[in-house]
């Protein structure tokens, strides 16, 4: 008799389990059906390998490219473990040998594409062989409110009926709450453990800053780190090359990088990063994918991404080598609008649209968070339990909470009377008492409210709309075209049934400046 551990270091040479690792494999083992979210590179695939060679029966991994099944498997036949691949990139007398071996009871792991398992003659034919455990990679892409659906894994939540005996689990990297639930719902009908393991890194310092001159302030943040590398992230093309242009001015070794750029010049691009020692990369997220540099010692985002996803992927690339590194992002209100033009004019259906709002609304949350950032980004992941870390610019400096109470209630009910159906710009307008052409032409001068937070900057006003809509007081609806509404407990705070405590919205000097004139 053996057991996960002997199975981990006989087969795969490990000593010992990674943490999160010892429980999903007791749970497959278990059968209990187990969704198990990791990051990518925290080790997923022992996961199921180790209970594969425990159980009785085969173990069938569904994978939807054909370029994973292969390194998978010949990771597994360098361990001296019986494992094929089975899809339409290999020859066919190979495909019928496998097969066979593996009707023969000589393969302990087959992987298949979705749409060649999903046959009525694959399910026919797997019937006798009575698979111990379907794996379930790359799971998200059975769900629409994943980044990346495939209709052919849509027909997987047929497994759970037809093998009732087969034992099931599924792997993925990324899966915010929805798409989990989602894909639990989907594949295990309902029941089952999600397991979230693995995303914290500890190393990685996290800050975020608001946006007012975001060249002086990223020549502010580079001055005390002049001799590592790191990576600018820039939204455009065009100002990768102005934000190199400008650091080169400034002695740095800088070097863009876009697809838009010649090939050759890419290529040398990134081998100087790869090989200096102090270079900062200005880039595009096309920048990346693949870049395994041990020593990126910061991340900066100039423009705040698109989702959480991807702003976890894009800072990952800091401090692998597990010593000290930062991800740093610059933020503004402006940013969250442009990508929200994104989503509106990317061309999907309305259900999409809301979706990939509500992850930049995450995002949002994580930019204006009033405690540990790194527990909000761990929450978003789906960890919760932690400690506040010590290591982000909130726990390090936390902002001074104030109440705010009364301006929130200015604004909820200047967007109450507006009728909830416009956006903040107007909505500050009317708070603010500008006198537009678009609020005489409805009248929003009449309305009470028009002009009683006169005494506050727009900035201020800006920054208190931000705060409501991550602390999920106001919503956008999307369907009116970005227009601010009242959550329930924006609701609640307006009523005075609640009270809201917002950060401080500390105006820059210059604001304060041109306040004290007027
Ligand atoms: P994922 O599928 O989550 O991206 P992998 O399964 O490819 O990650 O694992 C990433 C790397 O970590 C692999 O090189 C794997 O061999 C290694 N690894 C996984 N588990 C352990 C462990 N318990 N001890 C040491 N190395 C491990
Ligand atoms: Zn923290």
């Amino acid at each position: 008799m053996s057991d996960p551990r002997s199975i981990l270091q006989s087969v795969f040479g490990f000593d010992a389990f990674r943490p999160g690792q010892a429980g999903i494999v007791d749970h497959i083992l278990d059968g209990t059906p187990t969704l198990c979210v990791m990051p990518t590179g925290a080790g997923k695939s022992l996961c199921y390998q180790v209970p594969a060679l425990l159980l009785d029966g085969p173990t069938i991994v569904v994978s939807p490219l054909t370029a994973l099944m292969d390194d998978q498997v010949a990771a597994l036949k360098a361990n001296g473990v019986a494992a094929a691949a089975i899809h339409s990139g290999r020859m066919r007398e190979d495909n019928v040998e496998d097969w066979r071996r593996f009707q023969a009871g000589e393969i302990k792991l087959l992987y298949l594409s979705p749409e060649r398992l999903m046959t009525g003659r694959m399910l026919a034919a797997l019937e006798p062989v009575a698979p111990a455990l379907f794996v379930v990679d790359e799971a998200h892409c059975i769900s629409k409110w994943g980044a990346s659906f495939r209709p052919e894994y849509e027909q997987l939540a047929a497994l759970r009926t037809r093998f009732p005996g087969a034992r099931l689990a599924a792997f993925t990297a990324t899966a915010d709450a929805a798409t989990r639930e989602d894909i639990a719902a989907k594949l295990f009908g309902g029941g089952g453990e999600i397991v979230v393991h693995g995303f914290d890194r500890p190393n990685l310092f996290l800050g975020v800053e608001p946006k007012a001159k975001a060249r002086a302030q990223l020549l502010d943040y580079l001055k005390d780190r002049r001799d590592v590398s790191g990576i600018v992230y820039c939204l455009s093309r065009k100002d990768t090359e102005a934000i190199a242009e400008v650091l080169v001015a400034e002695g740095y070794r800088a070097l863009p990088y876009h697809a838009g750029l010649d090939a050759a010049v890419r290529r040398e691009n990134q081998e100087i990063f790869m090989a200096e020692s102090a270079v900062v990369m200005v880039a595009t997220i096309a920048f990346g994918m693949g870049i395994d540099k041990p020593d990126i010692r910061y991340v900066v985002h100039l423009a705040m991404p698109g989702s959480m996803e991807a702003y976890y992927q894009e800072i990952g690339r800091a401090g692998r080598d597990g010593r000290p590194a930062e991800a740093m992002m610059f933020f503004g209100l402006s940013d969250a609008r442009m990508r929200r033009q994104f989503i509106d004019q990317d061309g999907e259906d309305d259900a999409h649209k809301r979706r990939e709002h509500k992850r930049l609304d995450a995002l949002l949350a994580y930019c204006e968070a009033t405690r540990c950032r790194r527990l909000a980004l761990l929450a978003y992941f789906g960890e919760t339990g932690g400690k506040p870390c010590g290591n982000c610019d909130v726990c390090v400096d936390p902002p001074q909470l104030v109440d705010g109470t009364r301006e929130a209630q200015i604004l909820m009910s200047a967007i109450v009377r507006t009728g909830q159906r416009f956006g903040a710009a107007h909505v500050i307008d009317v708070v603010r008492g500008a006198d537009t052409e678009k609020i005489r032409e409805r009248g929003h001068d009449q309305l009470p409210t028009w002009g009683v937070g006169a005494d506050r900057p727009k900035p201020f006003w800006q920054g208190l709309v931000r705060q409501c809509l991550a602390g999920g007081f106001l919503e956008l609806d999307i369907e009116g075209f970005g227009a601010l509404k009242l959550t329930p407990s924006g609701d609640a705070v307006l009523k005075g049934r609640e009270r809201l405590e917002i950060r401080e919205i500390t105006l820059s000097r210059q604001e304060k400046r041109r306040q004290k004139m007027t």
